[in-house]
């Protein structure tokens, strides 16, 4: 029995029992969770050395204690893995480990997000940026099929809304259900919040929707409710990413549970970047008590140290393991992944 153990135990048992369970991933970037052993690994292979030993490297790629809590710190760690993400190979090479770690971490659904323009330096055109990632996840689909996959192109908000236009249309020419392969599923926006409202990317959403992607958006992380509401009432988003600002709106409350929109939470993320003070409440109880759909997700698994176990193990202790997996299994329904919309006819592709 669970609550004859010492506490050690009861922790060991519970996060065993989490292993088991399959794990559905919905908001995890590309950049910021690479295996720090990998980017150690190319980074030798390319001759580049910003850091003397793999320890080191790993100070300059996960979140430090006191480091916690700013959110330009916690996006300060997505700088090394830039330089190596600039060419085809590695991309590849680097989208595979994330996807084969997810798979060991029990992750059987599992949308990958990644913004394609700033992997473009080295001149890659942003068609290219795209197939590169689906290539990795290409590969260990084939490794693991039962394993559903599916991309997230991003469009950052810095960029301004005419990019945004022409990355939604790239995405299309990706998206799954024109491949036998796996494929682009969704849109999302990211970076900068403030001063860059959602409206201003309403054309762009307006294209994804034609080119049948799901759609969602980061919004209510580093600015106010309002920015949710936009997301909701003028990009027509199905799923918001990380929204905490929405506990403060109880009308945007009943709204998402009216109407069936996902919150994609990240809890060890929220801490690391400040969205929610270490130690306070996290939303995903508030939303849980309205009746807001939820999803629990790592966000950037090597930045934040974490992997899809510890982040339903965190959940687990708060929530209770029922409700875990509740979340797990009703999110699951919340997947852009469709593979019954891929093309069966290889030939076309
Ligand atoms: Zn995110």
């Amino acid at each position: 029995m669970a609550d004859t153990l010492p506490a050690a135990g009861a922790a060991e048992e519970l996060l065993a029992e989490i292993r088991a369970l399959p794990k559905v991933e919905l908001h995890q970037h590309v950049d910021g969770s690479i295996p720090a052993e990998v980017t150690w690994q190319l980074m030798r292979q390319h001759d580049l050395h910003p850091a003397a030993t793999l320890e080191e490297m790993r100070t300059h790629l996960e979140i430090q204690p006191h480091e916690e809590g700013t959110l330009l710190a916690y996006l300060d760690k997505m700088h090394y893995p830039l330089w190596l993400t600039q060419f085809y190979e590695n991309i590849v090479k680097v989208t595979e480990a994330i996807v084969e770690s997810a798979w060991g971490a029990g992750v059987r659904t599992l949308e990958l997000r990644y913004s394609p323009l700033i992997h473009t330096y080295a001149g890659l055109t942003p068609r290219q940026s795209i197939r590169a990632v689906l290539s990795g996840m290409n590969h260990v689909s084939r490794r693991h099929p039962e394993m559903k996959l599916g991309l997230i192109v991003i469009s950052m908000r810095q960029h301004g809304p005419h990019i945004a236009k022409i990355l939604a249309r790239q995405s299309i020419a990706e998206a799954q259900h024109l491949h036998s392969r796996t494929g682009v599923v969704g849109f999302d926006i990211a970076g900068p919040e403030r001063g860059n409202p959602p409206r201003l990317f309403k054309s762009a959403y307006e294209i994804a929707r034609l080119g049948q992607l799901g759609l969602t958006a980061h919004a209510g992380e580093d600015a106010p409710v309002e920015y949710v509401w936009e997301a909701i009432d003028v990009l027509g988003v199905q799923r918001v990413g990380h929204g905490c600002a929405a506990v403060q709106d109880g009308e945007l409350l009943r709204r998402l549970a009216r109407d069936r929109i996902l919150v994609e939470c990240c809890l060890s993320s929220n801490e690391h970047t400040g969205a929610v003070r270490a130690g306070q409440r996290h939303p995903v109880h508030t939303f849980l008590e309205a009746g807001v759909p939820v999803a629990i997700c790592c966000d950037n698994s090597t930045v934040s140290r974490t992997d899809q176990n510890h982040e339903t193990l965190k959940a687990a202790r708060a929530l209770g393991l029922q409700v875990a997996r509740q979340v797990h299994e009703q999110a699951a329904g919340w997947s852009f992944i469709r593979p019954e919309t891929a093309l069966q006819d290889e030939s076309l592709d």
